[in-house]
């Protein structure tokens, strides 16, 4: 391997590997189309650097965050867990920040960076992220004698009862803050052996109170059923976050068609006021692996803009129904016909490959005006639960 990059070194020049840059850059970001009224942008709320467990500085994150053409980047590490703090110590939880924000503005960098910080303690309330806060270290709560390790596993019911307290005083002071606050990863194993998300009293409380808008529904490459149900339940914000500790590209090898997994918000304007107002009226979709995860009102926009019927034409010399289903988005689309249509080419089950077309003839329809049902499997409204797209077709008169 090493031979063959030098190989390459000497055949391009320096010129031609900085050209090259933006050319995978463009290939990897994230597109879906803009929905009615909405723009729509992807948005990472959960990224971890050297200045908690994470292992790259602020800026690679910045820089990967470009190439996925995300919209706004959170920075939240952790606020009680520290590994490298011997070598890397960082008295100031805003210093993460800082570096990212330094570098987003002498690089006229697209992605909006915002501050965060990640709420780290034992279940429960588990891991809680607060996002669009002014000051992290506002939110640390010391407690007396108690190191950052008693914070994270509790071994008394005395312990456990006073990082629930400190827990709750953090959320308060990122409210306080205006923050957008999240329950991390209800299904981590670590926390939930069985891997089911469960509401305990305490999160009860802070939604009742307010103090809980979202919950993430997909995190890295878990996904939980139970957390969908919980947003549902609970009217909070479902999101897809990345929780990327390590590197991008090794995680989600977006070289080979992957993509971290995102949330993307309907937001009126690509501001972080705007992002935020859309977080706190759960504009949202979680972007999970080839699945998009949301509720059905912010969802449908989506998969209407997404999936479009750009032809339709009585074919000639028989009397076949020609239409075109085209996909501006990244998704593939898995569909299963609900109509009772039949086509002259694939049976009841089919794909629309991302930012492509599917042309289908439509077999034995007498009707110049129909409407077509197909069920989005790769779309999830519920758990187990996949919407219907209705397209209505009107054929030409020839
Ligand atoms: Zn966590
Ligand atoms: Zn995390």
């Amino acid at each position: 391997m090493r031979s063959r990059l030098a190989i390459r070194m000497q055949v391009l020049s320096f010129a031609a590997l900085a050209a090259a840059i933006p050319a995978v850059a463009q290939e990897r970001a994230i597109e879906f189309p803009d929905v009615d009224g909405y723009g729509t942008f992807a948005v990472d709320l959960h990224t971890h650097s050297v200045f908690s467990d994470g292992v790259v500085w602020p800026i690679i994150r910045m820089q990967e965050s470009e190439r996925d053409g995300l919209a706004l980047m959170a920075v939240t590490e952790h606020l009680e867990y520290q590994p490298w703090r011997e070598d890397i110590p960082h008295p100031d939880r805003n210093r993460s920040y800082v570096v990212a924000s330094e570098y987003a503005a002498e690089a006229e960098s697209e992605v909006i960076v915002v501050n965060g910080a990640e709420i780290t303690r034992s279940m429960p309330p588990g891991h809680v992220n607060a996002v669009f806060i002014s000051d992290a270290n506002a939110l640390l709560v010391e407690s007396s004698g108690a190191d950052y390790m008693i914070r994270l596993r509790p071994s008394t019911p005395e312990e456990q009862a006073a990082s629930e307290r400190e827990a709750r005083q953090a959320i308060e002071a990122a409210n306080g803050q205006n923050a957008f606050v999240f329950w991390n990863h209800p299904n981590w194993p670590a926390q939930r052996p069985d891997g089911v998300a469960k509401l305990t009293d305490m999160h009860r409380e802070l939604i009742a109170d307010g103090l809980l808008h979202g919950i993430e529904v997909a995190n890295g490459d878990f996904y939980s059923a139970e957390s969908l149900q919980i947003a549902l339940d609970n009217d909070l914000a479902i999101l897809g976050v990345s929780d990327v500790h390590y590197l991008i590209d090794w995680d989600y090898t977006p070289h080979a068609g992957g993509h971290r997994t995102a949330t993307l918000v309907f937001a009126e304007e690509r501001t972080a006021e705007s992002i935020k107002e859309a977080l706190h009226a759960n504009r949202t979709v979680a972007w999970f692996g080839n699945w998009l995860i949301g509720r059905e009102d912010a969802l449908m926009p989506l998969l209407e803009a997404s999936l479009q019927l750009t032809k339709v034409e009585r074919s000639a010399g028989d009397k076949l129904i020609d239409i075109r289903l085209s996909n501006m988005s990244d998704a593939a689309f898995d569909l299963r016909v609900t109509s009772g249509h039949r086509f002259n080419g694939p049976p009841s089950t089919m794909r629309v490959e991302p930012h492509s077309d599917l042309d289908l003839a439509i077999s034995g329809e007498t009707r110049t005006s129909f409407e077509m049902a197909f069920e989005v499997l790769n779309a999830i409204t519920a758990p187990e639960t996949h919407p219907t797209l209705r397209l209505a077709v009107e054929v030409p008169s020839q």
